[in-house]
This record gives structure tokens, sequence and C-alpha cells, in this order.
């Protein structure tokens, strides 16, 4: 048995703290007894300090397997500093350095040995002559194809219990819904493994998300109202994260770019002058932050919609981790959502990745709190609606939209679902466009029945159709906007639908008008027998009457 003290003492001398954050306590106690653990906990949650504490306290060496030789390096000198010998072990080193460090692990000099999945054979000596006391496996996720961040080499750390039956295995990760983390304890073998899951709620992250309309413009008048505050802009891609930064950069903002493709001395600049504050603003891909202990980062906007939830909650996560209010702010568009569709159709997993993006665009899209949202992902429930998201300040003021409704609808029919949101908005609205008056769509009844709603307010309401179920868009089909069963019940029916009132300024980007072929089919015929079998002509306004006549 280990004294309470004697723990005590050990965090206040080596990490400086007087007490432990919650879980940690409850871990270590089960590393300490011998027993595996599995613990999910958020970024910056203190997951380190769960088998670094442990490690010191006990006999012998811990192993630490850990995805990136950047982040291996931050977490072994960040240990150095505080007078805990650690070192890592990996292929960019001499074979001279790496005999040092065997030496020095022979000699019981090192208590903490870092190593990539990749360099495990590295190990074959130490196993044999040295005590293992722990090995811990972080960022466990990277076990998983369900996960979002998979590692092929972390597959094979199975054999570790199996080989060392009785040392106690502890894996870590701050990103794993339910299939995730009981894929990791059985690829581990450690399926007895004592689970801990930290509360997820990060409640000092105020969440936000927008339609991104003029997302330059967009993220200025966010920065003025934060001047000198340190942020992360998240891009899709490479490219983005060079423009945006070109942008900010022009607008006067000390911005730099971080991407994979900069070389490794770039971004180990970009990297510390962000963390010493010399940089303000980093545009960077998502191989940015894994790792990057800086604990005043204000902000963090996702310029693209994320392809997943797991990916989000960990970038949001890098904001505010001194525990002071923090902001993030999503930006929402469906051509995001179309080039991600995309990507995951490509994927190996590509259902799995189609399912996650399909939640992501969910919480995106919600009109109930987001963190509720966020934390059921999670498998976390919260009794109360949090108070510090967009959907929560500013709650969603529903109308009867039954008429708007059915004027989309309608124009949605008769454009034969053969074209996308915003030529079905250039019909609504009347407008002369050449595409519009070339198909002759100014003879549709539909033509201009509505040009007393903004063009973007319209995008917002024929997007929130599309989110309640009255729309489809047909990805594959150049996004033509489709019907669904339940649109026929508000066509005919008179189905009530209930629609919220867009907020500030909306909806995404105009979608690139794309010139289609018509195809002729039988829409027309169903749709008037339907709607002569439920109503006489008379009684109903002409936009919702359908016979060849009235195209
Ligand atoms: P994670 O790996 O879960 O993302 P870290 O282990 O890197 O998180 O810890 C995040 C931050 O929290 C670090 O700055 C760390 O020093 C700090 N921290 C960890 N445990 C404690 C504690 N008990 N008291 C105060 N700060 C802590
Ligand atoms: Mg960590």
């Amino acid at each position: 048995m280990i004294e309470e003290t004697t723990i005590l003492n050990t965090l206040k001398e080596y990490f400086g703290y007087d007490s432990f954050r919650p879980l940690q306590r409850e871990i270590i106690d089960t590393i300490l007894n011998g027993n595996d653990c599995l613990v999910i906990m958020p970024t910056g949650g203190g997951k380190s300090i769960c088998y670094q504490l442990p490690a010191l306290l006990q006999d012998g060496l811990t192993i630490v397997i850990s995805p990136l030789i950047a982040l291996m390096k931050d977490q072994v000198d960040g240990l150095n500093v505080n007078g805990i010998p650690a070192c890592f072990l990996n292929s960019s080193q001499s074979t001279a350095e790496q005999e040092v460090i065997f030496n020095d692990i022979e000699a019981k000099k090192i208590k903490l040995l870092y190593v990539a999945p990749e360099s495990l054979s590295y190990l074959e000596n130490i196993f044999s002559s040295t005590k293992i006391s722990l090995i811990a496996v972080d960022e466990a996720h990277c076990i998983s194809s369900w996960g979002h961040d998979f590692r092929p080499a972390y597959t094979q750390l199975g054999f570790l219990k199996n080989r060392f039956p009785n040392t106690p295995l502890i894996a870590l990760t701050a990103t794993a819904d339910k299939a995730t983390r009981e894929d990791i304890a059985n690829q581990l073998n450690i399926s007895n493994a004592k689970k801990f899951v930290a509360s997820f709620d990060r409640k000092n992250l105020s969440l936000e998300v927008r339609p991104g309309t003029d997302r330059i413009k967009q993220i200025i008048q966010f920065l003025n109202k934060r001047p000198n505050e340190s942020g992360i802009v998240y891009c899709l891609s490479r490219k983005t994260t060079e423009s945006i930064a070109e942008k900010l950069q022009q607008a006067g903002y000390n911005a730099e770019a971080y991407h994979a493709g900069v070389n490794h001395d770039g971004r180990s600049k970009v990297q510390e002058d962000f963390i010493n504050d010399k940089t303000q603003i980093v545009c960077a891909t998502v191989a940015f932050g894994m790792g990057i202990d800086k604990s005043n980062v204000r902000w963090v906007i996702h310029y693209n919609l994320p392809k997943n939830i797991e990916g989000y909650y960990q970038e949001i996560g890098r904001a505010g981790r001194d525990g002071l209010p923090s902001y993030t702010l999503l930006f929402h568009s469906y051509a995001d959502v179309v080039q991600l569709q995309k990507f995951a159709e490509g994927a190996g997993n590509s259902e799995v990745q189609l399912a996650k993006l399909e939640r992501m665009k969910q919480y995106a899209d919600a009109l109930s709190c987001r963190r509720k949202i966020l934390l059921s992902y999670f498998g976390e429930f919260i009794e109360k609606d949090c108070g510090n998201c967009d959907v929560c300040k500013n709650p969603p003021q529903f109308f009867d939209g039954t008429i708007t409704a059915q004027k989309a609808l309608s124009c949605v029919a008769r454009l034969k679902e053969n074209e996308n949101i915003g030529l079905v908005i250039d019909v609504l609205r009347g407008s002369h466009n050449q595409q519009v008056l070339e198909n002759g769509y100014q003879n549709l009844k539909t033509y201009g029945i509505a040009n007393d709603i903004s063009w973007r307010d319209w995008q917002h309401y024929i997007i929130q159709m599309v989110n309640l179920g009255y729309l489809e868009i047909a990805f594959h089909q150049k996004n033509t906007l489709k019907l669904t069963p339940q649109a026929k019940e508000v066509l005919f029916n008179n189905k009530k639908v209930a629609l919220t009132k867009p907020q500030d300024t909306l909806v995404t980007e105009k979608a690139a008008n794309t010139k289609q072929e018509k195809t002729k089919d039988t829409l027309f015929e169903r749709l008037r027998k339907l709607r002569l079998s439920i109503s006489k002509e008379e009684d109903i306004p002409a936009y919702l009457i359908f016979n060849d006549a009235t195209l």
C-alpha cells in the first residue's frame, strides 16, 4: 500500500498541484492495485497524470504508447523540466542515441519511456531485461476503425496484455462513443478493465453554429469582439488554411497557417509562436492541436463542418483549458456537407463515416440545446438546457409555415424535382435569371408567388424543410431537391408545418446553379390525380393545382 501522503506529496513535488481533478485519484488507485483501466476523459481533463504519477510511485519502467513523435517530445520535455526521468524512442534517433537510452533504462534511471506503436520492436531487449510496472496506451481511439484517427499500427497492441498479464494496462482517450470504447477494450484484451468516463461537459465553452454566408467577414466580426485573444480556425483543406491566414493577415491580424504540408521546422515554429503568444491565430487543418498544451486558447472557429462529432468536440476542447469562458463558432454550409459526403463515400468504412457525418449535420441543424446533443453523443445526459449555446440563448420562434411550405413544395414539383435549392428559390421569387428564362420557368404557376420572402430566408426555410423530412437533397443528382412522402401530406392534406424564423443573417452559400438535362417523368400525372382525389379545384390556390396546362 502506498501512503496517502506519499501520493499527495508526489503530486505536489513533481507536478505542482495540491489536489486531484475528478477521477484522477480513482484511476491512480486502480492502477496501484494492479488493475487495468479504460479512461475516457475530455481533452484537457488531465489524463497524463493518471499514468505519470503511478510511474513515479512504482518500481520499474512505465511504457507509454503515443501516436505522434511531436506529441512524445513535448510530453518528455515537460516531464524532464519537472525533474521526472523520461525519454522516448523512435526511428528518427541514431543508433548511438538509442544506445544511451537503453543503457539508462537498464541502469534504472528512467521512469517513463514513450514509444510509437510502429517502434515496438525496439522494446524487445527492454522487455527481457527490465521490470515493466505499467503500460499506458494514450490516444487509444487510434486502435479502432470506428474512431476518427485510425492508426493501423495500433491494432498490433493486443499482444501487450497477453505478454504482460500481470502488469496493469491503462488505455486513455478523449474521444470514444460507446461502440469505440468496447472496440478499444476488446482489441487491447482488457475487457475486464475498470471503465472511467469523466464528464464531457465543458461548461466554460459557449457553443454557436452559424450559416456560413460570408465567412471571412463573419470571422472578422467575431474577432473584433475579442481583440488579441488566441484562437484556432480549423479548415478542411490545406489550401483554405493558407487563404484564410492570408486574408486575416491582410485585415491586420497576426495569423499563420498550419497543415501537414508545411515542413517540419515551419510547423514547429507556428506551434511554438502560438504557445508563446507570438502568433494570435492559427488557421489549421485537424493536424494541428493534438497534444498542444496551451491553456489560454480563447476561441475555436470551424470554418468548415467537421467530419464527425468526436473530431469537433476534441477540436473545440482545445479552447478554455484554463476554465475561463471561451467561445466556439461553427460555420454550417451545405457545400461542405456535399464535399464531406463524397469523402465519406470514398472511405473504406463508408457506412460508419456517413452515419457519423449525419450526426454532425443534425447537431449543426439542431433547434434544441446543442450541449445536450453533444453530450448525449458521448452517452451523457444533462437535465437542464445549458444556457450557453446559441439555441438556448436565442430559442427559435416557431410559426405556422404551412403555406410557405406548400409554395416551396409545389415549386419543387413543378420543376419536376429536377432543380437545386438555388433555382427553386429563383422561381419562387420570380427571378429573371437566364437559367429560369431559358427553361421557360416564368410560365410556371409558382413563378414569383413568394418574392416577399428574401433569398436567404427562403434558403433557411427550405433547408429546414429538408431537416424536417419534407424534402431531400439528392447528392448524387446534382443536389436536386426531391419530394418525400410527407411532402405530399403537406401539399394535399394540409398537414401543418411549423417553421422557425431566421435569426440574424442567414443560411448557406448559394449553391452553384448547374445546367441540367430535363427528364420526362410521370410526377405531374401522379400529383394531379392525388390532388383531384382530395379536393375540388375551385377550393384551392392555383399553385397547388397540378395538370399539364398549368406547367
Ligand atoms: P489530457 O491528456 O486529458 O488532454 P493533460 O494531461 O494534458 O490532459 O492535462 C491538461 C492540463 O491540465 C495540463 O496543463 C495539466 O498540467 C493540467 N492538470 C492535470 N491534472 C491537474 C490537477 N490535478 N490539477 C491542476 N491541473 C491539472
Ligand atoms: Mg493527453
